[in-house]
């Protein structure tokens, strides 16, 4: 909804207008990222998804995945200042790992979001840490969350899970 650069309806007077401004630029929420299913908390980053290293499931940062974002729609994530990981789509082989600089995939994960005020993610940050030696990382800075709008209504119809 809106263009970018999008003014509001009309100019809104001192309190109101703090009120709606703070909507507006919406909530930032920040969370050490563990499993939902298996309580893991090491990750490994593989074209801008997170897989459980526990699990091996996805956690649903490229496409907002339900199951992974409960409450959330599904979503394109486009970047902002920085670009996005590598990608290459449609591709059914895996992707390259993100390698910390002494060559471990495995991390530790925190995610921010930026929540609007009915609690839609519209921003994704991630960041890792190697649990082996210390190195931080920002793998994903930044990106815009679009609600995807081609998908069609699998969740409902689908109704059990594939396990
Ligand atoms: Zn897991
Ligand atoms: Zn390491």
């Amino acid at each position: 909804m809106g263009s970018g650069d999008a003014w509001s309806a009309g100019p809104l007077d001192g309190t109101e207008g703090r009120a709606v401004l703070l909507r507006l630029v919406g909530t930032v929420e920040a969370v050490l990222l563990i499993c939902r299913w298996c309580g893991s908390e090491e990750f490994e980053a593989v074209e801008r998804e997170l897989f459980c290293f526990g699990c091996c499931l996805p956690m649903g940062v490229p496409d907002g995945w339900e199951e992974g974002f409960p409450g959330q729609f599904p979503w394109n994530l486009e970047p902002s200042r920085a670009p996005l990981p590598a990608r290459t789509p449609g591709s059914s082989e895996p992707g390259e790992n993100r390698r910390c600089p002494e060559g471990h995939r495995v991390f530790e994960v925190a995610l921010a979001f930026v929540l609007t005020n009915d609690r839609r993610i519209h921003g994704l940050t991630v960041g890792l840490r190697c649990p082996d030696d210390g190195w931080l990382h920002l793998y994903i800075d930044k990106a815009r969350v679009l609600p995807a709008e081609s998908r069609p209504h699998e969740s409902e119809a689908a109704g059990g899970s594939p396990m």
